[in-house]
């Protein structure tokens, strides 16, 4: 077979002619000869291979200085580049895909008229227990008029991490939500907060670069006043008891609650899988500090739920919903729920905070 000109190349590796003659001055896929005479370019059949690949990776979205580096290596790096990109590719989507729910839920909320109903206020309580089985609580629940959060800290410094992040939040509580879109206070937050567990990770080790074994989960609710603003991330979980009906409204950032989303895993296996505590996202140093943000329009009658692993992992949802429908302080219930993860065992730190949302009466 003799050479192609760029019209045939063209046709047969699906590129046009125009992005040849760019790929040829990008040095990305130079003509195998061009006619002195002419200037035409020809290309020899054997360059079908690369710019089928080239072709498809275009397709794939992947820039082309990236395609490049890609057509320069050997066949079983290509494909772990290509396997790099396409993880990043989905990282993105993902906190993409957050950040539209929460403008769709800020702007629906904006264009629907609420009817007018009394002012609301949260009652709440907050506990956090040992266990039975852990040296010490690395674990920082907190319930205000303003928040409720729960930290699970891990690592050396395990627990001023989970306390230097809830602090951060109880600094919106005591100052009041700065001016300004809701989305950024809550985004410069989550930094302030990662920050601030950076340098309690820091300070571990003594050496100047902080402790990558250092970190915590965050599952934070700020009350604007009318609405509950929900910062998640780790594997602390939201449960919402609302006529009766308990939901979840958090999803684990763990490996196997992933694996569980991809297909890969069955949702009774991830219960009891080994690994079930390694979370994808947490604050940290080298991890993937990403926050789901929501809005909650929260109702009268109202419960939330707040709390880390150490009751979700060993008390069946059954249980949780029994206490949550049937103990009506938050005080009690706090006190019956970390009850029965020590009744389980008590294998890990539990922290549990309860908000009842109730009108406020005049
Ligand atoms: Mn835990």
């Amino acid at each position: 077979m003799g050479m192609l000109t760029i019209g045939a190349f063209a046709k047969a590796s699906r590129l046009s002619p125009k992005a040849l003659r760019l790929y040829d001055e990008l040095g990305l896929l130079p003509p195998a000869r061009v006619d002195a005479v002419t200037g035409y370019r020809l290309y020899a059949p054997e360059q079908l291979d690369r710019a089928r690949l080239v072709a498809w990776l275009r397709r794939l979205g992947m820039p082309l200085a990236r395609i490049q580096r890609v057509c320069a290596l050997d066949a079983d790096p290509a494909a772990q580049e290509i396997r790099t990109f396409w993880a990043q590719v989905e990282a993105d989507t993902a906190a993409r895909r957050d950040l539209a729910t929460f403008l769709v839920d800020h702007l629906s909320r904006k264009e629907s008229a609420m009817p007018p109903t009394a002012p609301l206020e949260i009652r709440y309580a907050a506990l956090s227990d040992r266990g039975l089985v852990r040296e010490s609580n690395q674990d920082t629940a907190y319930a205000g008029a303003g928040l409720l959060a729960v930290a699970d800290g891990y690592g050396s410094q395990g627990a001023p991490a989970s306390a230097a992040a809830v602090d951060v939040f109880k600094r919106l509580e005591t100052d009041g939500i700065p001016a300004g879109s809701l989305l950024d206070v809550l985004e410069d937050a989550v930094e302030e907060a990662r920050r601030a567990v950076h340098g309690v990770a820091g300070t571990s080790v003594g050496t100047g670069s902080p402790d990558d074994g250092v970190g915590t989960t965050l599952t934070a609710m700020l009350w604007t006043g009318s609405q509950l603003a929900l910062v998640h991330i780790g594997d602390s979980r939201v449960y919402l008891l609302r006529e009766g009906e308990l939901h979840r409204i958090t999803h684990d950032h763990t490996l196997v609650q992933s694996m569980v989303d991809d297909g890969r895993l069955d949702p009774e296996e991830a219960a009891s899988h080994p690994q079930r505590s390694l979370l994808v996202r947490a604050l940290g140093p080298g991890a993937d500090v990403t926050p789901d943000l929501r809005l909650h329009d929260p109702r009268p009658g109202d419960r939330y739920l707040l709390c880390s692993d150490g009751l979700s992992a060993v008390a069946p949802t059954g249980e949780i919903h029994r206490i949550l429908s049937g103990v009506a302080e938050p005080e009690r219930a706090v006190r019956a729920l970390v009850a029965l993860a020590n009744d389980s065992g008590g294998p890990d730190n539990v922290s549990c905070v309860v908000a009842d949302v109730v009108e406020v009466r005049g």
